[in-house]
Formats: C-alpha cells, sequence, structure tokens
C-alpha cells in the first residue's frame, strides 16, 4: 500500500501484506476519497433497504460474486470468488453471492445449492455485522424482477426504451456491424404511450414468444454496436425455478446486472474483460434511473479484469457438461475436472486453491497460466501439514529368507517413522507411525533389477539397501513364473541394523527403498490420474477439444499402504513417500476398501 494513502480504520490490516494490483489501488483511492461515503441511503422506492440490504456502512466496499446458476462453478470462477471475496475481507468490506438468475431455462436449484456450497468451502462467507446487526448478503437476481418491471416503464415513459417488433432477422441486419452503422427500426418512433400500453401486453401474455422485444433508445449508430438499441425485455415462456410462472417476459442480463449491482449497494462491480465494452450501457442505464429518481448516487462502477486461461484445462460450461454427458469423465466432480467440486475430490485444498489465485494475480491482459502453478500450490500447502506414509503402488514380493532363523519364526518387529518431518514452527510433532516388519514385505517392482542398469543402487543380486525405518537387506535373487515373470524377490535381513537402533550405521548403503509389511499392509484401489487433456490448450480456436483428451488420463492400480494410511478418514490427504500427495476419495474411500486418488506427483512432472 502507498504510505501517501490513508485508508479509513475499517480498512482491515491484511490489505497491507497482499501484493497490490490496479483493483487494490482503485479501491484505496475510493476508500481515501470517500467516493462511496458521500451516498444518500433511503427514501427511494427501488432502495435496497427494500430488497434486504439494509443500511450499509457507508464507508464499506461492496463486492459481489454473481453466477448464472446454470452450471458447476470452475477453477476460473474460484480465481473471482477469491477476488471478489477476498478484497471485501482485507478492506473490512462485504462480498454478496447473488445469483444471476434471470434465464429461466438453463438454471436450476441444484446449481444453486452446490454454487453455495463451493463458495463456503472455498472459505468466504457473505455475512457480515454492522452496528450489532447481523445480516446475510445471499441474494437472487430474480427478488429485483418487479423493480426491473418498474425501471423498464420508466425507461418507456422517459422516452428512453420502446418496443420493436422487427422480426429477429430484420433485426441482426438493421444492427449494423463494425464497419457499418445501424439502421433505426420503423417502430422506434413510437409515443411513449403507445410503447407502454405494448409493454403492458407484452407482460400480459398477450404476444406470442418472441413476437417483439422491449429496446433501450440509444444510437443506432455508436460506433460500440452495446449501444445500438440492445434488447432489454423478452418475451419467453419459461418456469422460473424461483418465480414460476409469474413473468412471461424476462429482462435480460445487461439490462438486469447493473440494477442488481445499484440495488444491492455494490461499490466496485468486478467483472472479467469481455464485459469492457458493456460498460458503456451499464453506465448509461444507471445515469437514467437515477435521473428518474429510482436509483441513488453515485452508481457502482463496473471494473474488468482478465479471465483466468490454464493450459490443459477447458472452462467453458458447455464443454464441461458434454464430458459428464458423453460419458468422458464420470460425473461433474471427476477428479479430473476443472470444476470446484472435481478439485476438491481430487484433493486440492481451500488454501492451496487461495494461494493459487493470489500467486496469478489480476491484471487487465489475457494471458495463459501453466497448469504445474496450480499443482506447485498444492505442494506448498500440503507440504508441511500431510501426513507421511508409505505405499507400494506395484508390488512385488520380497521374501527375507533368512528371517525365522534370526528374528524367530513368524516375528513381527515394531518400527516407526515420523508422520511429518518438518512439523510447521511452534507445531508439536504429531506421534509417529507404528507399522511392523516380518518375513515378507512388498517392493516396488521397479526397485529390483535381475541384471542391474549402469548406476542402479536399489536391489540387486549381491547389493545391500535399507528398506526404510527397516532393516538393512542384502539381495540373493529372485523366482519367476513360467512366462518369466518375477514373483518373488529373495534377500537375507541384516540383523541389528534396524533404523534408530546403535547398529543402525554399522553397514552401509546407497539406498533406502519403501516397502510395506504384508502382515499388516492393506490392499487399496490407487487411482492415478493424470491430465485430461494432452494438447496444452484444447480450447483454441476451432480445434475438436474432445480429439485434444488424453486416453491415459486415468489408471487404477491396486497397491498397499501402511496401516496408518488405512486408518484415513475420507478426504485425508498424505505423502505417499516418493510417489506423491494422496487423498482418501471422499465418495470411494471405507475403512474396509481404502481408496486414494494421486493428487500430483512430488515435483514439477509436467513436460514443458
Ligand atoms: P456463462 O456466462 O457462459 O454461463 P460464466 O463462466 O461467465 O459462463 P457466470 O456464472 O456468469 O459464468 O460467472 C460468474 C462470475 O465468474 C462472472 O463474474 C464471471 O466473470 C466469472 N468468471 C467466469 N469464468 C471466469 C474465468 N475463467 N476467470 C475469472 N472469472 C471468471
Ligand atoms: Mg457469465
Amino acid at each position: 500500500m502507498s504510505s501517501t494513502v490513508s485508508t479509513p480504520d475499517s480498512t482491515a490490516p491484511e490489505a497491507a501484506h497482499k501484493p497490490s494490483n490496479f483493483l487494490r489501488q482503485i479501491i484505496e483511492h475510493d476508500l481515501a476519497a470517500g467516493t462511496y461515503a458521500q451516498r444518500r441511503w433511503g427514501g427511494s422506492p427501488g432502495d435496497a433497504a427494500h430488497h434486504g440490504a439494509g443500511q450499509p456502512d457507508p464507508a464499506k466496499i461492496r463486492t459481489r460474486f454473481p453466477p448464472e446458476p446454470n452450471g458447476y462453478l470452475h477453477v476460473g470462477h474460484a480465481k473471482s470468488i477469491c477476488l471478489n471475496f477476498g478484497l471485501a475481507r482485507d478492506y473490512g468490506g462485504v462480498c454478496h453471492l447473488r445469483f444471476d438468475d434471470t434465464n429461466p431455462e438453463k438454471e436450476d436449484q441444484e446449481y444453486v445449492h452446490s454454487i453455495i456450497d463451493a463458495v463456503r468451502w472455498l472459505g468466504f462467507d457473505w455475512a457480515s455485522s454492522f452496528n450489532g446487526q447481523h445480516e446475510t448478503h445471499l441474494y437472487q437476481a430474480s427478488d429485483y424482477f418487479d423493480f426491473m418491471y418498474r425501471a423498464a416503464e420508466h425507461l418507456i415513459e422517459a422516452g428512453h426504451a420502446y418496443v420493436d417488433e422487427q422480426s429477429a432477422d430484420e433485426m441482426r441486419a438493421n444492427r449494423g456491424d463494425f464497419s457499418k452503422p445501424g439502421v433505426d427500426s420503423p417502430f422506434r418512433t413510437r409515443t411513449p404511450a403507445e410503447n407502454l400500453a405494448r409493454f403492458r401486453q407484452m407482460r400480459d401474455g398477450e404476444l406470442p414468444d418472441g413476437a417483439a422485444v422491449l429496446r433501450a433508445k440509444i444510437d443506432m449508430a455508436s460506433p460500440n454496436i452495446n449501444m445500438r438499441d440492445p434488447a432489454i425485455y423478452r418475451i419467453r415462456r419459461a418456469t422460473h425455478h424461483h418465480t414460476g410462472d409469474k413473468w412471461c417476459i424476462y429482462p435480460m442480463y445487461t439490462f438486469a446486472h447493473p440494477i442488481e449491482d445499484a440495488l444491492e449497494q455494490i461499490t466496485h462491480s468486478i467483472c472479467t474483460l469481455e464485459f469492457e465494452d458493456q460498460r458503456p450501457f451499464y453506465d448509461w442505464l444507471l445515469q437514467r434511473l437515477i435521473e428518474g429518481g429510482l436509483l441513488n448516487s453515485p452508481p457502482p462502477h463496473q471494473h474488468e479484469f482478465a479471465r483466468l486461461n490454464l493450459t490443459y484445462v477447458v472452462t467453458s460450461k458447455r464443454k464441461l457438461a458434454q464430458l459428464v454427458r458423453d460419458g468422458h469423465v464420470s460425473g461433474w466432480d471427476d477428479p479430473r475436472m476443472p470444476t470446484i467440486v472435481g478439485l476438491r475430490r481430487r484433493g486440492y485444498t481451500p488454501a492451496s486453491l487461495q494461494l493459487f489465485a493470489e500467486r496469478i494475480g489480476v491484471t487487465k491482459s489475457d494471458s495463459w497460466i501453466d497448469y504445474s502453478t496450480l499443482e506447485g500450490c498444492l505442494r506448498e500447502d500440503l507440504e508441511h501439514q500431510a501426513h507421511r506414509g508409505m505405499a507400494v503402488l506395484d508390488p512385488v514380493k520380497l521374501v527375507l529368507t533368512n528371517w525365522d532363523e534370526v528374528m524367530g519364526a513368524g516375528h513381527l518387529e515394531p518400527c516407526t517413522l515420523p508422520a511429518l518431518p518438518h512439523p510447521p514452527e511452534g507445531q508439536p510433532a504429531p506421534a509417529p507411525r507404528q507399522f511392523s516388519i516380518g518375513k515378507e514385505v512388498w517392493i516396488e517392482r521397479e526397485d529390483f533389477a535381475e541384471v542391474p542398469p549402469k548406476g542402479y543402487k536399489r536391489l540387486f543380486p549381491g547389493n545391500k539397501v535399507r528398506l526404510k525405518g527397516g532393516y538393512v537387506i542384502e539381495c540373493t535373487g529372485c523366482t519367476k513364473d513360467a512366462e518369466g515373470r518375477i514373483t518373488e524377490v529373495h534377500a537375507t535381513v541384516v540383523p541389528d541394523t534396524k533404523s534408530g537402533t546403535p547398529g543402525a550405521d554399522s553397514v552401509k548403503v546407497k539406498a533406502a527403498i519403501t516397502w510395506v509389511g504384508v502382515a499388516d499392509g492393506v490392499a487399496a484401489e490407487i487411482r492415478l490420474y493424470d491430465r485430461l487433456f494432452s494438447d496444452a490448450n484444447p480450447d483454441a480456436g476451432g480445434k475438436d477439444f474432445l480429439a485434444c483428451l488424453n486416453p491415459n488420463s486415468l489408471h487404477v492400480v491396486t497397491g498397499y499402504v501402511e496401516p496408518s494410511l488405512a486408518k484415513a478418514q475420507p478426504d485425508d490427504k498424505f505423502q505417499f513417500e516418493r510417489h506423491g500427495y494422496f487423498v482418501a476419495d471422499r465418495a470411494d474411500h471405507t475403512a474396509g476398501r481404502p481408496v486414494f486418488n494421486r493428487i500430483t506427483g512430488l515435483k514439477d512432472s509436467w513436460g514443458h
């Protein structure tokens, strides 16, 4: 924060620790200048007090996250959620969650629930306290339909809107294009009285769907096509998930959105760059309604930022829906999906997504973020808190042929390793993991070579290695089946070399390998996920995104995990030593049948 900008006391100290960006600068400027502190509240019939926003603290900033409940949220929405709720949190303001439900055909209550869950899970809240009053800022655009209708009648009466009955084709042709100005509709000169009567007929169901639209009357020759008399109301006989069959006309998004922002006393209306050309209409509409006394001044201001583009990912709701519908994935929450429910099931944490949003920042120019940035944030979050554990993903049995003789027949020797080698500062180390070693253990197939390649340090006849947390062993050979596939690896245990005992260092080895005891290891289904697309830009110009699907994005193996992992609760995250970060699947994991998903490898394994 610049030292020359002073901010009101309500500015939370967090803001000072965050890297600045153009939106933070705008907010700090507005807070210092008191841009919104002069707002007059109450009085007019359209005031937000009638819609539940109360008498807000004028010094507060208000942002909003306005999803349309027509699908599941994805990682791009997560950026927008972290941005809007994060700014409100950091500057002592409020962020509204608002369902932009102006398009009844595509919307559904299922999506409303999933969006609420996603925002909460990401760690944000739409409640606030002011003057001892608790407020909940959860809204839906359809609550404002009455006001929007009144606003439309006002525009008609003031000569700013007209009912157009050209066909859709005529309207399109008369709109012109970038090089050609538009042509006035023959209906543009109707009187306010005529327009009002016709608009009421639209509302009363006297005209069929598509027969007429209400248009703002601005300028058919404007260089900005969005200002060429945009449609603001259309006839659509559709049952709305909230208002039922009360309306057969619905406001267009571009008309509804600024009104929603104004009624809720939003100060900073933050949206993605594609709405930049809509800003003149946003401002035009709010000015007309302020002039008419329907809204208060100053109006909210729209600010645009660059949307998130992530490599190897599609974020179009339509394409995501197609992946689900056509069975390319198991559902919206398939761990390969970039949806918030998918990322959650994959094992991503709210903190890792918040860190990601912060790290990629906000700018005004479009860019691509490499998928490895997201994985890096997950590793950073889990590194110091995910408990370690050993798992064998491609098991072959190792038999310690002298075990019974030197350790005693059937003997199981208890072993321990730290659950967290480097606990976060100030936190006590958790209890160590307990497991045991006996005559037989599972090891990775790749940890044995009959004929070792150059530089190979693991098991081959005559070589000694340590079983991590257990004993030093010396490889003696293997057995094979008729096809020549190795069925068992054989070794002898070197007594008195157990990790953590005085004899541990008596024999030097060049490698320690991971293992799981046959006696106490638990069989587990392990789902090894890879990127869903093999092309970095499956969404780019004209490509068939389905042809870019990675045929090897899921590989399921049956492995073995140490006892501490088998006790996991669904959603518990671990670092499987040497293999990466894994999560107990929230849908399928049970104590009797452990199921783990690979979240990501230990290092950045993505080819660059
Ligand atoms: P559509 O409008 O096509 O249904 P949408 O992704 O824009 O899809 P909305 O529900 O309108 O969906 O989005 C809610 C909010 O999330 C909007 O403010 C939008 O700007 C923001 N948003 C959507 N996609 C991204 C993205 N990739 N990066 C950042 N913000 C995004
Ligand atoms: Mg949208």
